[in-house]
């Protein structure tokens, strides 16, 4: 149908240098689809080599009205968070750390990591009626459903799809899957009519909907579709890999900046002053402490010059 292939559209991710060397391409927020569903960061890194750039090292860092959901293709890490959470994150486990009012956390690589690092950094923004209502929590799932079938395998990290369902905690409608493919595999996912959806050519050039979809690119496609046909490349030879994500389409209009996701100028500036208090050695009563990190932590930099705005989903 024509009027599927006008709600296909490649999503290019834009550069990002974190820390002195970590190389990102940024998915979202992009400038035309600021969130897909509720979820509305994907920083996508990697495979990098951490005996030559040392892999994952983010200090105490705090979060608020979100929640981080780390994904693995390949590689450790290690999350602490001011909970006291001390967890391996490895491929196919599902991290997610709701963050409510406050919370802080950092991730590192641990001395004996595999020699390379390949995930996804996801948040999604909480509604209204939970951010602040809903506690600080941390939760690992090691086991999540997966449907395998020749030449395919469906992992479900959050919400659910195809018969396979996440036990992981939401407070919107969502979807989060990863999908391996074997050369030559094609599949057709069934999908929720009522979600906005996202599908992430994580390793290998794929054809989504019958258009080439480039690796590292993102296909956009929009409410009304209850089935969507993901096929490899016939020029693919190596395992294909696919991030798939959805959800409702996010009404409210919010304040991201930096880690910090409100819903308006003062509460940013109120978040920010409420981290940054004592500077480096500082232990925030509202955001914790990671413990073992010593006075190590990021602070919030200068807020810029202008009024931030609340902005919708779409850019
Ligand atoms: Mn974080």
């Amino acid at each position: 149908m024509s009027t599927f292939e006008t709600m296909h559209e490649p999503l290019a991710a834009r550069e990002v240098v974190l820390g002195r060397s970590t190389h990102v391409r940024r998915i979202l927020p992009h400038r035309r689809h600021r969130m897909i569903g509720a979820w509305c960061f994907l920083d996508h890194y990697g495979p990098d080599d951490v005996t030559i750039d040392g892999g994952m090292w983010v200090p105490p860092h705090p979060h608020t009205g979100l929640q981080t959901v780390t994904w693995l293709f390949e590689g450790t890490g290690i999350h602490t968070d001011s909970l006291g959470s001390h967890q391996e994150i490895r491929p196919g486990q599902l991290n997610v750390m709701t963050a409510g009012r406050g919370i802080c956390h950092a991730e590192v690589s641990p001395p004996d990591a595999p020699q390379y690092l390949h995930g996804v950094q996801l948040w999604v923004c909480l509604p209204d009626e939970a951010r602040d209502a809903t506690p600080p929590a941390f939760d690992h799932l090691a086991d999540l459903p997966r449907l395998v079938e020749p030449g395919i395998e469906l992992t479900v990290f959050v919400g659910e799809l195809a018969g396979c369902a996440s036990a992981a905690p939401t407070y919107t409608p969502l979807v989060g899957a990863e999908l391996r493919m074997a050369p030559g595999a094609s599949v057709n996912l069934p999908l929720r009519e009522d979600f906005e959806h996202g599908v992430l050519a994580v390793s290998e050039d794929l054809i989504v909907a019958g258009t080439d979809l480039p690796r590292h690119r993102m296909s956009y496609q929009g409410c009304g579709r209850s089935e969507l046909a993901i096929a490899t490349s016939p020029t693919s030879t190596e395992e294909s890999i696919v991030l798939l994500i959805g959800g409702e389409p996010f009404a409210e209009e919010i304040v991201m900046w930096w880690n910090f996701i409100g819903r308006s100028h003062e509460e940013i500036v109120e978040q920010r002053e409420a981290w940054n208090e004592g500077g480096f050695g500082g232990r925030p009563a509202r955001f914790g402490t990671v413990e073992d990190f010593g006075e190590k932590r990021l602070l919030a930099p200068v807020l810029p010059t202008v009024r931030l705005k609340a902005r919708g989903r779409i850019g």
